[in-house]
């Protein structure tokens, strides 16, 4: 893509409201939009990170046999009032409209009901489970603070899956897939390191549910790590039930703020009993589905990364997720250095690298300031010099080191990184 031909700008102010420093930097770096206070629309540059986020997930979760789904925002009262959780004495953050003729809709904050109201459609005996469906799909919900930037929205894209299973071990031996697909995720995202699975109160299904729990300043929860375990608790089971059962003692464990990226829960029957989705079991009996729910906030994780990795200077992608491979610039923009990195940047385009292109006809400090804060992990400088030399200057923008090398040993170094 050449910079030049993208309408977003970064800017050297966020807006004076915006706290977080994961909003603060996309803003600038022109990957997002803020509309008004928790609620932000995505640019060219953040739906490629988006994307990349949502991809490696939905990788993950068509490898553990996830179907890929699509479920509408309105949500009818009816499904809702049957397992109680269309009053807002129960429900507490739901977005509510209503039809012209006063019927009332709900905008969903999750979609249990829909999909448990819609799978009694297909789902009839043991044969036809277990299921696995999951959708990116918008949430609605009205958070009273909105304070963390993209990690905390009121409109936001989650990745949902369901699980429908007809025995308690087929469910938990699928909640155990989903753990370590879990974990696969958040390491293939860059995050890995800093992830803790952590022991969550578990409803009245089963013991425990599980969050995925990455450590930074800017999340509003309250974790306890084991770090020799690499697991850590909750708030919530942070007593000394909750310590005996998971086999850990107060003592060897280090309290720290974290954010919640990913959750996982056993719901057994609640859903199922209270909407009617049974099965015929192979002794001809009727059987209420077990179920379970597996959640991911894609812009969450992207305001995580965010917040882990960036300088004074802006945003440091890790390479999986970054919105191109390189940064190319030229300076001067003249004939030469244009010549020069326009030929370059068609031969890595064909080689299957991803490029931004800087051919605006800006000052060089410009460039370079704006390529800090947009925070591609790899820089090429085109100049005069470079030209002369015949090699290419190669910034690591993590490391801040510069690599002379060869056209060819550029192509091959980002090759084997991808
Ligand atoms: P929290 O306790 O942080 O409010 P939650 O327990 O309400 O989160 P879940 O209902 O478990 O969240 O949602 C599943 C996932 O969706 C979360 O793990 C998180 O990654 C993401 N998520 C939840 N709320 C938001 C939000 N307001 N903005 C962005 N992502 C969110
Ligand atoms: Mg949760």
């Amino acid at each position: 893509m050449r910079q030049s031909q993208l309408f977003s700008k970064t800017r050297r102010e966020a807006p004076k409201d915006e706290v977080a420093k994961n909003a603060e930097l996309l803003i600038r770096g022109g990957y997002i939009h803020k509309e008004m206070a928790g609620v932000y629309s995505f640019l060219p540059l953040g739906l490629i990170v988006l994307n990349k986020i949502i991809q490696i997930i939905r990788e993950e979760m068509n490898e553990i046999g996830g179907e890929e789904i699509l479920l509408a925002s309105l949500q009818q009262k009816d499904t809702w009032q049957t397992t109680d959780r269309w009053d807002d004495k129960k429900v507490d953050n739901w977005f509510k409209t209503k039809l012209k003729n006063d019927t009332e809709l709900g905008l969903g904050f999750t979609h249990e009901e829909p999909l448990t109201a819609l799978m009694r459609e297909h789902i009839r005996s043991y044969k036809d489970l277990p299921r696995y469906a999951y959708q990116f799909q918008t949430k609605f919900r009205n958070e009273t603070r909105a304070k963390s930037g993209i990690m905390r929205s009121r409109e936001f894209i989650m990745k949902d899956l369901y699980s429908f299973s007809k025995s308690q071990k087929e469910h938990d031996e699928f909640y155990e897939k989903a753990k370590e697909s879990y974990i696969t995720i958040f390491q293939r995202i860059g995050i890995g390191e800093k992830t803790y699975v952590t022991f969550a109160s578990g409803g009245s299904f089963s013991k425990f549910s599980h969050e995925f729990q990455t450590i930074t300043d800017a999340g509003e929860d309250i974790i306890y790590i084991s770090d020799e375990k690499k697991i850590a608790l909750n708030k919530e089971v942070m007593n000394d039930e909750g310590l005996a059962a998971v086999g850990v003692k107060k003592e060897d464990l280090r309290e720290a703020k974290a954010v919640e990226v990913g959750n996982i829960f056993s719901l057994g029957t609640r859903f199922s009993e209270a909407i009617g989705l049974t099965y015929v079991a192979l002794d001809g009996s009727k059987k209420p589905v077990i179920m379970g729910s597996y959640g991911i906030g894609p812009a969450r994780l992207m305001g995580t990364v965010v917040e882990l990795f960036s300088d004074d200077a802006g945003i440091v992608w890790p390479k999986s997720i970054a919105p191109f491979d390189i940064h190319l610039i030229e300076v001067p923009c003249d004939e030469s250095t244009n010549k020069a990195a326009t030929k370059l940047y068609e031969n890595l385009k064909k080689a299957g690298v991803s490029v931004l292109y800087d051919d605006r006809d800006a000052r060089a400090g410009e460039k370079f300031s704006d390529s800090d804060l947009i925070g591609i992990p790899t820089r090429i400088v085109i100049s005069k010099k470079t030209i002369e030399e015949g090699m290419l200057e190669v910034k690591s923008r993590a490391k801040g080191h510069v690599t002379k090398m060869t056209e060819s040993q550029l192509v091959a170094s980002i090759k084997k990184a991808q």
